[in-house]
């Protein structure tokens, strides 16, 4: 069923085998990436076969990582919809925006994408125990699929992490760890005691199947365009997998045969707070330094280094893209926004994509006539931190006030359409 042949190392080239658990290289200590028999499967699959298939990323099979179906983990994780937004759209004067609404997956985020694969894959090497060190979204998705698995899950979230993620996994029976710092000192943890605890360390971009189930992203998006891709692709980043996975699977697809050889430009959307990937592509510097101090209410994008950096810059670069940073204010107006014109409620880091866009529109560094795609990570109907409702409770006896309070506001809040 998968045509996964070797792991390779994305910077020195070494191949190790992938079917031992693997971390980073053992020889250079940068990332490694899965690899496929992509002509055999060029010669097995065609875009054709994969009409009917179930509705979820396992529809690429052939081109994910489990070798065996009995151990697939899933939770119907994938295959999210593809709209096109034109109210937000016409707000932001692009005339061809469309949104991936990643927030409908498992547990409200993309995250779920690289959990099922990466946690599918550690059941068939194996694992009894998995451990991930994560800012929130991953760690609700981790302990998910460990619970959906029937393994054991150990959790290391900053102390600040929102609140909906820590009662998340305890609600999944995750051992949670609040950890004094931040994602990479809770990495940190993980790493000295995976070992000698057998643990399964899956944290991003040290685990090489995470990256695969969000690579998943573009087959989608490749199919649900009719075997094409847009103009430009706007992603929220943090540790980068979903960039980085992107990119290869643009580069699979093409190798099968699939699609051509035109590239959609990767926009990179950091917050102003945390944006070594922005500080970095602006310098022209291939590795991005890491960023002192990092603060934003995008959980997800306050990683202050990122092992792929590298991979992220390269993908950017290549693909004539580029990336821009945009303040929690912006983000926050863009929240509100896209609740208000496509009625999508979404996380920080999905909001400061539609941010991002408009401040590149405005600057005028990508043509409003484009086809464009959002890729909206987070669904925020779990976050409750940020919630405030203020609003006058109505007697339902007393007619005049429930009348008076209603025309009050009205005046203050004209609906939409009337
Ligand atoms: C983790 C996360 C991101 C950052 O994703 P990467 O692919 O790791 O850069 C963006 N949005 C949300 C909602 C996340 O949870
Ligand atoms: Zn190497």
């Amino acid at each position: 069923m998968s045509f996964l042949s070797h792991l390779e190392c994305s910077a020195c080239g070494l191949t190790v085998d992938a079917d031992r658990q693997q971390s980073i290289c053992p020889s250079c200590g940068k990332v490694l990436l899965a690899r496929y028999d992509l002509g055999r499967a060029r010669a097995a699959v065609r875009p054709a076969d994969l009409v009917g298939r179930v509705a979820s990323l396992w529809r690429y099979r052939e081109l994910l990582p489990v070798r065996d179906p009995v151990h697939i983990v899933t939770l119907g994780e994938g295959w999210t919809p593809l709209l096109p937004a034109p109210r937000l759209g016409r707000a932001l004067g692009c005339r061809r925006l469309l949104v991936k609404d990643e927030g409908l997956n498992p547990t409200g985020s993309f995250k779920a994408r690289g959990m099922a694969v990466a946690v599918s894959r550690a059941v068939e090497l194996g694992a009894r125990a998995l451990a991930v060190p994560s800012a929130g979204n991953a760690a609700s998705a981790m302990s998910a699929y460990a619970a959906r698995a029937g393994l054991a899950a150990y959790v290391f979230m900053p102390s600040d992490a929102p609140l909906a993620n820590q009662a998340t996994c305890l609600a999944y029976g995750a051992n949670l760890f609040l950890v004094r710092g931040l994602i990479n000192d809770c990495g940190r943890i993980v790493q000295r005691e995976s070992p000698t605890r057998g643990w399964f360390d899956l944290s991003t971009l040290r685990e090489p199947y995470r990256a695969e189930g969000k690579k998943t992203m573009g087959y989608e998006l490749a199919e649900q365009l009719g075997w094409r891709l847009p103009d430009v692709i706007v992603y929220p980043t943090g540790g980068g997998t979903g960039i980085v996975g992107m990119w290869k699977a643009f580069e699979e697809l093409e190798e099968l045969g699939w699609i051509g050889s035109k590239r959609p430009r990767m926009v990179s959307v950091q917050a102003s707070g945390c944006a070594p990937i922005v500080q970095a592509y602006a310098r022209g510097d291939t590795r991005a330094a890491p960023w002192p101090d990092p603060h934003t209410m995008a959980a997800g994008l306050r990683v202050p280094a990122a092992i792929g950096d590298y991979l992220i810059l390269a993908a950017i670069r290549a693909s004539g893209g580029t990336a821009v940073a945009v303040s929690d204010e912006e983000i926050g107006e863009a929240m509100r926004d896209l609740a208000r014109t496509e009625g999508m409620s979404v996380s920080p880091e999905a909001a400061a994509t539609v941010a991002g866009l408009q401040r590149l529109i405005r600057a005028g560094e990508i043509d409003p006539d484009s086809e464009i795609v959002l890729f909206l990570t987070g669904s925020d109907l779990l976050n409750t931190d940020t919630i405030e409702v203020n609003r006058p409770v109505l007697d339902p006896d007393d007619v005049e006030g429930c009348a008076r309070a209603i025309d009050y506001d009205r005046m203050r809040h004209p609906s939409r359409g009337e």
